[in-house]
C-alpha cells in the first residue's frame, strides 16, 4: 500500500539522555527475567552476534539480534566500543544504540539509546541469578572488580537481596574505595579483602575485564553462588576452570557460555561438556531444579544476549510513550 493508505506509523526515539529517568532496576529486572524463560522455552531466540574491526579510530563494531516471538519483539542493538572517544571527543568509548522493529510488517518501531540500558541489563542478569540460585539466607556479598559495571551490579544485587554485608577484592585496589561507597549508600557496610578473604561470601559477582583467572577454587566456600559477568569475549577469563567442574554451571545462553563465556576454558580444557550448562531460563520456568542443597556451588554465565537488550528497550518505550517523552516521528 502506499500513496497515503497505509496505517499511520510512527517511530519513537528516546535518547539516552531519558533512560535514567525512563528505566527503573526493578523493569529491567522483570525484562531480562521475563526474555531468559522466553528462551529457554525456546520462545525467543538470539540471531549470531557480528563483531568486527572497523580499521577506522580502533574501533570495535557490531550487531546483537533476536526475536521474541512471545513478546512481540524484533530488533538489534548497533555498537561497540571507540577506544579515543574519551580522550578526543569527552565521550565514553562504549557506545550502542537499539533499533526494534514491527515483527508484523518489518516497520521501523523504535530508536533507543543503549549505553546505560547495556549497564543495568547486565546488572538485572546477574540479580535474576542471585534471586533463583543464591541460597535464601546468604548474607555476604562478594565483589571481584569495581570498575565502571561493577557498580550497577552491585546496587542492583543489593535491592534484589537483603545482604547484611559487601567485600571486596579488585586488580587495582585504588578502585575500591568506589565501590565501597556504593554499598555504603546502599545502608551496607563495606570491607576490602584479599582473595581468600572472599571465603566468606555467600554470592560473588565478577566483573572484571581480565584475561587471566583471579578466582580460584580455594577462594569460594561450599554454598556459593557465583555471577560471572565480565567474560564476554574469547580469551577473556575471571575464575580458574576447576571451578566449573565442581558447581553446577548455569547461563543465559548455553551457545555464547561455551564459546565466549567462562565455560570456554573448562569445555576447551575437556573439564565440563556443553550439556553440563543449563539455561537460567530453564530455573524460571520450573524446567529444572536450580539449586538443590545448601552445599552446592551455582556459578552463572553471563556473556549478554541481544534479547536482554531489546527487552529492555521495548519496556523503555512503553514507559516514555506512556509519559509523553518519546519524539514520535510520523513515517
Ligand atoms: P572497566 O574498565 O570499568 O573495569 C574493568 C575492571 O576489570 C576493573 O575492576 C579492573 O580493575 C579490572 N581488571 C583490569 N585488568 C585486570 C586483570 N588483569 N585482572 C583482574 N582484574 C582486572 O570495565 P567495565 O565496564 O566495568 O566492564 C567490565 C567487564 O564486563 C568487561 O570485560 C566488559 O566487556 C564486561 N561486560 C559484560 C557484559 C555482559 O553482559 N556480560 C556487559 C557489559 C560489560
Amino acid at each position: 500500500m502506499d500513496g497515503g493508505k497505509s496505517p499511520a506509523h510512527e517511530l519513537a526515539i528516546v535518547p539516552e539522555g531519558m533512560i535514567a529517568d525512563l528505566l527503573t532496576r526493578k523493569a529491567s529486572f522483570d525484562a531480562v527475567e521475563k526474555v531468559f524463560a522466553a528462551m529457554a522455552s525456546g520462545d525467543a531466540v538470539n540471531f549470531p552476534v557480528v563483531r568486527e574491526a572497523l580499521g577506522h579510530e580502533d574501533a570495535l563494531y557490531g550487531f546483537k539480534g533476536g526475536f521474541d516471538a512471545v513478546g512481540g519483539v524484533l530488533g538489534l542493538k548497533a555498537g561497540g566500543y571507540w577506544p579515543h572517544n574519551l580522550e578526543r571527543r569527552g565521550l565514553i568509548n562504549h557506545q550502542s544504540s537499539v533499533f526494534l522493529f514491527d515483527p508484523d510488517s518489518g516497520r521501523v518501531k523504535a530508536m533507543v539509546g543503549g549505553n546505560l540500558l547495556t549497564a543495568l541489563r547486565t546488572a538485572a542478569a546477574s540479580s535474576v541469578s542471585i534471586k533463583h540460585l543464591a541460597r535464601k539466607d546468604a548474607k555476604v556479598l562478594g565483589m571481584v572488580g569495581a570498575g565502571h559495571q561493577a557498580k550497577f551490579q552491585l546496587r542492583a544485587a543489593l535491592e534484589t537481596h537483603a545482604f547484611e554485608k559487601v567485600i571486596g577484592w579488585n586488580y587495582h585496589p585504588d578502585m575500591l574505595p568506589g565501590l565501597g561507597a556504593v554499598a555504603e549508600e546502599m545502608g551496607v557496610p563495606f570491607q576490602a579483602v584479599d582473595l581468600p578473604g572472599l571465603r566468606e561470601a555467600d554470592v560473588i559477582i565478577t566483573i572484571t575485564s581480565s584475561f587471566a583467572p583471579s578466582l580460584m577454587a580455594a577462594h569460594v566456600s561450599p554454598g556459593t553462588h557465583l555471577a560471572c559477568m565480565g567474560t564476554d569475549t574469547k580469551g577473556k577469563q575471571e575464575v580458574e576452570a576447576a571451578l566449573l567442574a565442581l558447581a553446577t554451571v548455569f547461563c543465559d545462553e548455553v551457545a555464547q557460555s561455551v564459546t565466549i563465556g567462562e565455560a570456554q576454558h573448562a569445555v576447551a580444557a575437556g573439564l565440563i561438556g556443553a550439556e553440563a550448562v543449563t539455561p537460567i531460563g530453564a530455573v524460571i520456568n520450573g524446567a529444572h531444579p536450580g539449586r538443590t542443597s545448601d552445599d552446592e556451588i551455582t556459578l552463572f554465565d553471563g556473556t549478554g544476549v541481544g534479547l536482554q537488550d531489546l527487552a529492555v528497550a521495548d519496556a523503555i518505550v512503553t514507559e516514555a510513550v506512556a509519559r509523553g517523552m518519546a519524539t514520535l516521528v510520523p513515517l
